[in-house]
């Protein structure tokens, strides 16, 4: 990886630091439903995802980051992408509101 890119994802891993401070973020883990799986949660248990991960350009944008429960987060890691498709389309259900 270059280093000019590199130096792009920490700049976007810190403004993501910085957002974990606002009320945004705080009133996102407050409602306590993982935006994947659409389970409830404690705020603890709900880390900040970013939809498309930095390493493959996504940004800090409040739109590039939900909160995520733990098991989702660690399967968006380690799956492969199709497989990742194909868990989100297992998981797919009717209740989107929420998040529009
Ligand atoms: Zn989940």
């Amino acid at each position: 990886m270059a280093d000019s890119s590199s130096g792009l994802i920490r700049k976007e891993r810190e403004k993501a630091r910085q957002l974990r401070k606002t009320g945004w973020w705080k009133r996102r883990c407050s409602i306590g439903v993982c935006y994947y799986c659409k389970g409830r949660f404690p705020p603890n248990e709900l880390t900040m995802d970013h939809i498309i991960p930095l390493c493959r350009g996504g940004s800090s944008m409040k739109n590039n980051i939900v909160a995520a429960c733990k098991t989702c987060n660690n399967k968006k890691k380690h799956l492969m992408s199709f497989e990742w498709d194909d868990y989100m389309s297992a998981l797919k259900q009717s209740d989107d509101s929420m998040w529009l």
